[in-house]
Formats: C-alpha cells, structure tokens, sequence
C-alpha cells in the first residue's frame, strides 16, 4: 500500500495528551502525519518522519482531525425561512414549528430526500467535517421514519431514530397512543437501520416517563440511547440521559447543580449546539460551567430546518468561544474528539497511529483562527479515509 506524508504542518491537533506539548489536543509543532491507506500509520515531528511514497507541503498551515458533527437532522424537505424571519423579527421558538417540516418531508419523494441528504453533506464536507450523525423525525408515521433511517444509512453510519420528535399533528388527541406506536411497530421498522434512539424530552414534546419507556424500549431492541434533553427549560432529560447510560445529552441550556453532578460522574457527553441558541435568540449554555463540572463536552451543528440551519462547525466553534465560555483550544477538541466520545468512538476525531485517516489543512497557522477569523473559509484540504476529497 502507498503512504503518503503531509509535511511541513507548523502546528498539528492530535488530540493526544501523550504527544506533543502533553495539552489535551496534544499539539506538535513542525510536525507530520503519515496515512497508508484509509489510516494514519505515523504522527510526530517532520524531522523525525518515516520515508514515504509520496509527500504533500502543507505549507506551514495547521492540520486538525475532520470535525465529528454528532447531531444533526438531514432528513428533510422544505425550509422555514417564514419562521426564522418571522421570530428574528420578535415572535417566541416554540417545539410546534417541527410539524411543519413533518408535512413537507412526507410529500417529498425518496429522491428528494437522498439528494437534499447528499447537498448538505457536500456543504458540511467543504467545511472539514468527515464524521457525522443524523437522524430522523420529520416522518413521525411507521413508513415515513423506516424511509428517512434507510436513506440516512447509505450516507453514515451514525444513524438515530428519532420518532419521538414531537408527537404529530394526527395524534395530537392520543400522544399515549403514538408512543405506543414509537415504541411499538415504527421501532420494529426502524430498528434495522439505526443505531441510536433518541428523544425530544421537553415541555411540548415527551415528558420523562414517555422518554425513559422509548429509551427503554430502544435498548431492547439493540439502539443505544442519546436525548435532546433540557433545550428550552428545566427538565428530567439530562439525568435520564445519565441513568440510562446515554451517549450523549444534547443541548444543555438549562442545568440545575443536580444535572451538572450527574453529567460530571457519569459517561454521558453534554453536548452543545450554539447554532440552536443563535437561530432562537435563545440563552446561551454556560459551557464553562458544564467543563467545571468535570463533563466531557462536545458541539456540534444541530443542522435542521427550524431551529439550526448550519451544517457548519467551524461557526459553532467561534459561538462556543465568543459566547459559551469555551477556549479555543476547548471548542476545537469538542467538534473532534468530544463529538467521537458523543458517539463512542475513538477511531475518529484524533490523529495518531491506527486513527482513520480524516484530516483538514486549515489556511491558517493554528486551529485558533476558527475563533479568531469568524465566518471566514478556512478549510483548505480535507482527507477522508484517506482520501483527498477536497
Ligand atoms: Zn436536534
């Protein structure tokens, strides 16, 4: 198999303590990274790298792992511009707004679907991110959520059954009887697809016991659990998430002492989503807060029509630090590293020996510019499973 070098990279994001300047992205100066085939075989200082079949001059610009987006919802049709002009222009976000998006994706076809799943993906991709998780929601009827799950799975892995979005327009006299059908037929439909459940736990949405008996029923059936949990007030969502070991708990807006224990002792990732905060003109999590609490934290996009219509997390990343509390050097390990623990996986967001070979050259000199450059294209390269794909 070949092997190629990028050379020349003044400062490189490992993302492992034990290299580099021992921070936690463990940071090398003059450094190198070495891929043969889909992973990266060799990471460390250029003037120790191995010999090898083909090079390529970073130039002097920073290299960092491809984003790790955890949480998006792709799959959809139609956009809300009306809304978001209209509550830019006053009017309150409410969870209501999603069945509005229900209507359009039922009507889209399946090619629609795919194509819009595959535009924003290219969007994403153009702006470093090589890992993401996407989910359903906006079928919210047996076969509409089986079709979103089976478009999303030939695009990722990282697929999340999200039924439970909010309870539809057509069940909205009978939600005991549509979480009787969340937990009940469309699971069996969906299961096969996904790999995650997830929940809306909120005022407006699912309320704690209708979260915890579609978690319960989803880690029956194989799906391991993630909640949007405590986005719009103060709720059961982020200790449930704990005590039913979820991946992560997404959003965390709203955190009592008690949330933060929880999220501090157990292995359930707090993670955040600034687009959402931003497009709502919604308070913003305290990151530093969560941080303090001894909480692995990640961000991400939260891409949707409604309420984050961003597939960008070099955005996300200068929201974290310019609002959230977050440094720079703790915003850019929580869209890597933090989004691969969201996702329990540590093959990607690090780049050291044996980690999938998804790198970005950044045109700048230092992963700071994300924060620093706001709004500014940075992304110059990008590798994914070793690929050059841009
Ligand atoms: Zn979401």
């Amino acid at each position: 198999m070949t092997t190629t070098a990028v050379i020349n990279i003044a400062s490189l994001v490992t993302n492992d303590p034990s290299l580099g300047n021992g921070t936690p992205l463990g940071l090398i100066r003059d450094a190198a990274v070495v891929i043969e085939g889909d992973r990266v075989v060799w990471t460390g200082e250029s003037s120790k790298a191995p010999a090898t079949d083909n090079a390529v001059d970073a130039g002097g610009r920073a290299v960092i792992p491809g984003f790790v987006d955890s949480h998006s919802h792709l799959l959809f049709a139609g956009d809300r511009t009306e809304e978001f002009n209209a509550r830019m222009s006053g009017l309150p976000y409410t969870a209501g707004g999603i069945r509005t998006t229900v209507a359009a994706t039922r009507a889209a076809s399946d090619e629609e679907l795919d194509a819009n799943v595959s535009r924003y993906l290219a969007e994403a991709a153009r702006q470093g991110t090589t890992t993401f998780e996407t989910k359903s929601g906006y079928g919210l009827t047996v076969e509409d959520e089986a079709r979103a799950l089976r478009i999303a799975a030939r695009h990722t892995d990282e697929v999340t059954y999200l039924g439970a979005h909010v309870v539809p327009a057509d069940h909205a006299d009978d939600p005991a009887g549509y979480v009787e059908l969340v937990t009940g037929p469309m699971l069996d439909a969906c299961a096969p697809y996904a790999r995650w459940i997830d929940v809306f736990c909120e005022k407006g949405a699912f309320d704690g016991d209708q979260a915890r008996a579609i978690l319960t029923a989803g880690r029956a059936k194989g799906l391991h659990p993630r909640v949007h949990a405590n986005q719009l007030g103060h709720g059961p969502g982020v200790q449930l998430a704990v005590e039913l070991d979820a991946a992560s708990a997404d959003h965390c807006t709203h955190l009592t002492d008690a949330d933060l224990d929880a999220l501090g002792q157990g292995d359930t990732v707090a993670t955040l989503l600034p687009g959402a905060e931003f497009s709502t003109r919604a308070a913003w999590p305290d990151a530093r807060r969560i941080l303090e609490a001894g909480a692995t934290v990640a961000l991400s996009t939260d891409c949707n029509p409604g309420s984050s219509f961003t597939s960008s997390m070099p955005f996300c990343i200068a929201l974290a630090v310019r609002d959230m509390g977050m440094t720079p050097d703790e915003a850019l390990w929580s869209a890597t590293a933090g989004g691969a623990a969201a996702l329990r996986r540590t093959d990607v967001g690090v780049l050291t020996r044996g980690a999938r070979a998804d790198l970005v050259i950044l045109d700048a000199p230092s992963h700071v510019h994300l924060a620093y450059r706001p709004g500014v294209p940075l992304v110059s390269a990008v590798w994914q499973r070793g690929e050059r794909t841009l």
